[in-house]
């Protein structure tokens, strides 16, 4: 039997590369307008990374790891997100002594043990942005205001977004308690996670897509009513700038999200297109992940956005795949030496040009075109070798036309740069 892949990790296979390619070089140029440079880190890291910036009571360190010792007896992971490697990263390098204010964005595989489906998968990828050092809630409006723009870019329609504030560590105990109040009365009608997440992290309830979990919560709290007054100010400041912007959100106060460094802003970029798997990009600030993992007392605010769903999005739109510029079909040995040649040449200048280097009958080559889907088909018979002409075909507008071999290099490149 044959050797398969990984459950749950899958090949990119190409007719799809070009929408993935797509993606990331929007990706490039409209990050780049607004001032982020990329970064790559390893994709495996120390495990007490994770835990110590994750959570250790959060789903993906609880139970989502792909964790293994090295042959030294170190604990490695495979980095299930990229914001805890980038600010090690960040620190590890000390980026901060050139400048306290660095925007990063990196893109790469990242991995969850998690039941696959669609959307969900154990190795998935993610294009993501991280901005350091600012405090001011203007940058959150700006984080928030390219990805919107990125959704526009990319032709992704039907994405909602949503924001909500978790507080920092003076107010959120206060809205933790509130929460552990409500929730004492509904403990029975809570799945067996929450009964546990009610214990060691119940913000993390509100999060939970047990529909019983959700109807048990639909009355809880909310942690808006429980900000302090800076928290507040920030939020009411973030949505200001939004309007000023004119970007639309809506603001969901039982968002949390999964990991347990976000404090104040957090978002989702929501679909209803993709069933339990409505979050196409997610993000908030982390203003105390930084001094928590060892580096100065600077603030940050990112979001990841999961490939694999923005290419389920895409759906109709998904990019094609580039068509051959010509095909080039030969009859015989000499024709099929001279087409050989020319096909060389062409490439070399960057025409995307085929042929059957197998030499079989013109009529296999011509399908072979067509399959291809080829724009155009140069055929080089031994009757027109004799005369020294090429025959030139158009696909799309069935005419053709004989061309003097001697120049046909010259004429079909000019035409190219015509085109
Ligand atoms: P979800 O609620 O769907 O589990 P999440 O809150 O775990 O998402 P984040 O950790 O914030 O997601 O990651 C950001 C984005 O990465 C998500 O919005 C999603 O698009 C994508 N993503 C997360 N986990 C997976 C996965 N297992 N497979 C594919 N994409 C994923
Ligand atoms: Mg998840």
């Amino acid at each position: 039997m044959s050797i398969t892949g990984i459950k749950g990790m899958n090949d990119i296979l190409p007719g799809d590369i070009e929408t993935w390619q797509f993606l990331e070089e929007q990706a490039r140029k409209i990050f780049k307008a607004y001032g982020f440079s990329e970064i790559r880190v390893p994709v495996v890291e120390k495990t007490e990374l994770f835990c110590r910036s994750i959570g250790e009571t959060t789903d993906i360190v609880e139970k989502e790891m792909y964790t293994f010792e090295d042959k030294s007896g170190n604990s490695l992971t495979l980095r299930p997100e990229g914001t805890a490697p980038v600010m090690r990263s960040f620190i590890q390098n000390k980026l901060y002594s050139q400048d306290p204010v660095a925007k990063l964005f990196y893109t790469g595989p990242m991995f969850r043990y998690e039941r696959p489906q669609k959307g969900r998968y154990r190795q998935f990828h993610q294009i993501g942005v991280e901005a350091i050092g600012v405090e001011d809630p203007k940058i959150d409006a700006q984080v928030l205001a390219m990805l919107a723009h990125y959704f526009e870019a990319v032709g992704i329609e039907d994405v909602a977004l949503q924001i909500n504030s978790l507080g920092c560590p003076e107010c959120r105990p206060g809205y933790r308690n509130a929460l552990l109040d409500y929730l004492k009365s509904k403990l029975d009608a809570l799945c067996a996670d929450c009964r546990r997440r009610y214990e060691s992290n119940p913000l993390r309830v509100l999060d939970c897509k047990v529909p019983a979990c959700k109807e048990a919560t639909g009355q809880a709290p909310s942690v808006l009513q429980h900000l302090c007054g800076s928290c507040d100010d920030q939020f009411s400041a973030v949505q200001r700038h939004l309007k000023d912007l004119q970007i639309d959100f809506s603001v969901n106060d039982r968002m949390v999200r999964g990991l347990d460094y976000y404090t104040k802003t957090a978002f989702e970029m929501v679909t209803g297109s993709l069933g339990a798997q409505n979050a196409v990009a997610a993000g908030g600030r982390y203003d105390g992940l930084i001094r928590d993992l060892g580096g100065p007392a600077l603030p940050g605010i990112g979001f990841a956005m999961g490939v694999e769903r923005l290419v389920l999005m895409l759906g109709e739109k998904r990019v094609q795949p580039p068509r051959p510029e010509l095909f080039l079909a030969a009859m015989g040995e000499e024709a099929a030496q001279l087409a050989f040649v020319l096909m060389s040449r062409l490439q070399r200048q960057g025409m995307q040009a085929e042929m059957d280097y197998e030499g079989k009958s013109l009529k296999s080559q011509l399908r072979r075109a067509g399959k291809f889907n080829a724009r155009q088909v140069l055929i080089l018979g031994e009757n027109e070798l004799a005369r020294q002409v090429a025959v030139l075909r158009d696909m799309d507008g069935g005419t053709q036309e004989e061309l003097p071999l001697a120049d046909i290099e010259l004429i079909l490149l000019q035409r190219r740069d015509g085109a």
